[in-house]
């Protein structure tokens, strides 16, 4: 505990008689890219408030880089991108980030660079309230690493975003955290988190359940491979039966497989010979994984 960046123990917060978040634990590291899932009313949000010193949690221990929540260190060291940034529209990009650099006790001159690392130095002078959905959340990023913090919460940080300019957003995580940070980012646009991401963490009805890197998490669900074998119509009655039969579909047969069995599978497809046309191997999305902890979650309350 004593070097991670984040430390919550046993945190719980209620609402009235509804409990948000239930007894969480976990620590993050330096360097740790990690993503927090969860349905809606999950938790999320809460977890970060209470992270941030805006919620007062009703149990447990958060320690921010070895500082209270909400302390001035904890704030010092710490940014958040909020779900929505809202910027003053007749303030330029640079203006509203030599605003923040100053809110944060840094010097203006900070903030150019970070406008050109976020792809916006060309829009530097332009007034925010002509910027794209995208150019305002690469704003709001440059806004968050100001002052290079050592923790970085992003709340839904690629939400109505195009697909290169989420690229754009993970690619500047992944240099973040490289130079040390830790990043803790909650979405739910599961699939593209899969490469993107080294631990995951899953909040089901405020509890935690589950933390740990994809592959162990994958491992530990036990979901099968999906195996889609191509074949011609009138051969695929001949390649289901060899295979121990599969739902046919038109062109082809689709089997489930234990990631024990993958090889063996895989060989007695290819001794079809020409029967078979191609194969496609689909292993367990994080979109599965992550259905099949908040299910078993579900099925134990
Ligand atoms: P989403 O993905 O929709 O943003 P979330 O995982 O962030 O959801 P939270 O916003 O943390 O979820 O909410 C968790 C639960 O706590 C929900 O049931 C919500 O209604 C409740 N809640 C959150 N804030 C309050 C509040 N101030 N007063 C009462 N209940 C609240």
């Amino acid at each position: 505990m004593s070097n991670s960046s984040l430390h919550v123990h046993d945190v719980c917060k209620r609402f009235s008689s509804h409990t948000a978040v239930d007894r969480v634990s976990f620590d993050l590291n330096p360097g740790e890219r990690v993503a927090l899932l969860g349905h809606n009313g999950a938790g999320k949000t809460t977890l970060f408030k209470i992270i941030l010193g805006f919620l007062k949690r009703d149990g447990g221990e958060v320690s921010v880089l070895g500082a209270a929540p909400g302390s001035n260190a904890a704030r010092l060291g710490s940014a958040y991108l909020p779900e929505s940034v809202a910027f003053p529209a007749a303030l330029t990009g640079e203006e509203v980030l030599k605003f923040y650099a100053r809110l944060k006790g840094r010097k203006p001159a900070e903030a150019l660079p970070l406008l050109e690392r976020v792809g916006l130095a060309e829009a530097a002078r332009r007034r925010v309230g002509t910027y794209s959905k995208g150019m305002r959340q690469r704003l709001g990023l440059a806004q968050a690493l100001i002052g290079r913090p050592r923790l970085v919460l992003l709340d839904e940080p690629t939400t109505g975003l195009d697909p290169i300019s989420r690229q754009n957003v993970y690619e500047l995580i992944g240099e973040v955290a490289e130079q040390g940070a830790t990043v803790l980012l909650s979405s739910h646009a599961l699939t593209e988190l899969e490469a993107r991401t080294d631990r995951v963490l899953i909040l089901s009805k405020g509890k935690l359940v589950a933390d740990d890197v994809l592959s162990r998490l994958r491992a530990q669900a036990g979901l099968p491979i999906k195996l889609k074998v191509w074949a011609k119509p009138e051969t695929l009655a001949e390649v289901s039966d060899r295979l121990g039969g599969g739902r046919m579909n038109g062109r082809s047969v689709e089997i489930d497989c234990r990631t024990d069995d993958k090889v063996k599978t895989l060989s007695a497809i290819s001794a079809l010979g020409n029967l078979v046309e191609d194969v496609d191997v689909h292993a367990p999305s994080l979109d599965d994984i992550y259905r099949h902890f908040s299910n078993a979650a579900n099925r134990e309350a």
